[in-house]
């Protein structure tokens, strides 16, 4: 096997066995019988068996290889089976699997030292956590255990986690079931041009607007009374809908202002998915508070973390942090985020996401919008872009209801994939978010296939 590389055709299409389609149907059976999925109904539910993973590519239960375009729930930002992080975790499991977090590990220090460095100047502390929802989760103790206050701002149209503070820090249906009315958070509108709640006609409008009423939210709730505000830096799952211009720098400034802590979530936007080491990058912006997950170890070992000021870091010097867990800064899951950020900077990976969003994605994807009247909107940067479908361009009635499916979105998404293409898809978008380093060959080729799918969208307008 060969490894995906920025330049090459990101995998090589090596054969399913009979063995693995037999393994792949037992486990089917099984999985059906015995494994709880989140966010399902368990009756209908009918998952997708994978039985291979390389690169870009992924081969399902029936040996079908498909483009895998959803870089699995936006996290193989490296491509499925990287050689490299592969071998350390394997090298890291015949050293040492396991150390508690009170002690020190060759593989956490140097993790912690390279994420010190990605981040921007005078945030170098990280707390290590197991994904991106417990990394939000005591972003905010933090934040509330510095500033003494107990508020927390938060977006609509966001998702922060499933857990429980997570999934009310979350400004989406998820939160619906799990509301927990009391938990002090505030949840304010983000900016976001295509759908402005501001009546919004041009980018700078709705900044000035969105600005304007953080300003409003943080007045009447008592500025005393707000220990934080969190925001994903370019908001994922709700939409990829990159903040206008201004917006983020002003959300700073009115933070800053009123000593609220800012927390960005870049969980989904992170390590190099918008062609920036951080989104925030692209703004020159810096939090508080940074969370992070997915892209940092690609997940192949579950891995995510809270990086701090000095500021905060300094609230902790004298007094004990109230928080940990077990598997704090696993060194599986290190030695992975070490090989990990090492392959993605020998290989620029981040580059390569830029310039296939600048030159490849972001032109076509303008493009296909000019062919097909189903296509409402198209933005994003990077590898990490939406399509938003609609019945009508004019009243933008979204193809798909707000937290639900519809059937001309299946259809759209059943031809997708029958084009040999895994995409990511939410309500009534289409998310293209390949791993950094797919070729642009596999990119063109995928949004061949998206083009084609969209004439059925098109029958719904
Ligand atoms: N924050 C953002 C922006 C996310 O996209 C996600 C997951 O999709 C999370 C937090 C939660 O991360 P995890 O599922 O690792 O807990």
């Amino acid at each position: 096997t060969t490894a995906a590389s920025a330049t090459g055709s990101g995998s090589t299409a090596g054969p399913v066995t009979e063995e693995m389609l037999a393994r792949g149907r037992r486990a089917h059976e099984l999985d059906r019988k015995h494994v709880f999925h989140s966010w399902q109904a368990q009756g209908p539910f009918s998952p997708m068996t994978i039985v291979r993973s390389e690169g870009t590519r992924i081969w399902d239960g029936e040996g079908r290889e498909l483009l895998d375009f959803s870089s699995q729930l936006v996290n193989t930002n490296i491509g499925h089976q990287h050689p490299a992080v592969v071998r350390a975790i394997q090298e890291q499991a015949a050293d040492i699997c396991t150390i508690a977090p009170q002690h020190v590990n060759d593989a956490r220090s140097e993790a912690a030292r390279l994420i010190a460095e990605i981040a921007p100047d005078g945030l170098e502390h990280v707390f290590f956590t197991n994904g991106g929802a417990d990394a939000n989760e005591h972003a905010v103790r933090m934040a509330r255990l510095h500033t003494g206050r107990k508020k927390v701002l938060s977006a609509y149209r966001s998702y922060h986690g499933g857990t429980n503070l997570a999934v009310n820090l979350t400004g989406d249906p998820r939160r619906f079931p799990n509301d927990n009315p009391g938990d002090g958070i505030v949840r304010f509108m983000p900016a976001y041009p295509y759908r402005s709640y501001f009546g919004s006609t041009t980018e700078a409008e709705e900044t000035e607007r969105a600005l304007r009423h953080l300003e409003d939210m943080i007045v009447l709730e008592g500025a005393q009374n707000i220990a934080a505000l969190l925001l994903e830096s370019v908001p994922g799952t709700a939409g990829i809908y990159t903040p206008p211009a201004g917006y983020l720098e002003g959300v700073r400034e009115l933070t800053e202002r009123h000593g609220i802590m800012l927390i960005t979530d870049e969980v989904m936007a992170g390590f190099g998915r918008t062609g920036e080491w951080l989104a925030i990058d692209h703004w020159g912006v810096t939090p508080d508070l940074i969370t992070f997950a997915k892209g940092v170890n690609s997940g192949y070992v579950p891995l995510g973390g809270v990086i701090m000021s000095d500021e905060v870091y300094s609230s902790f010097v004298d007094r004990q942090y109230p928080g940990g867990l077990t598997y704090s800064g696993h060194p599986l899951a290190c030695a992975a985020a070490v090989a990990t950020i090492t392959a993605m900077r020998d290989e620029g990976m981040v580059e390569n996401a830029k310039r296939l969003g600048d030159e490849v994605i972001g032109p076509r994807l303008e493009e296909i919008k000019a062919k097909h009247p189903s296509v409402g909107d198209v933005r994003g940067l990077g590898c990490f872009w939406a399509i938003e479908l609609v019945k009508n361009r004019e009243t933008k009635e979204p193809m798909a209801p707000y937290g639900g499916s519809s059937d001309a979105m299946n259809a759209v998404l059943g031809a997708i994939k029958s084009g040999g293409v895994l995409p990511f898809a939410n309500f009534n978008r289409i998310h293209v978010v390949p791993p950094l380093n797919v070729s642009e060959d596999d990119v063109r080729t995928a949004l061949d296939v998206i083009d084609r799918a969209l004439d059925v969208a098109d029958q719904h307008v």
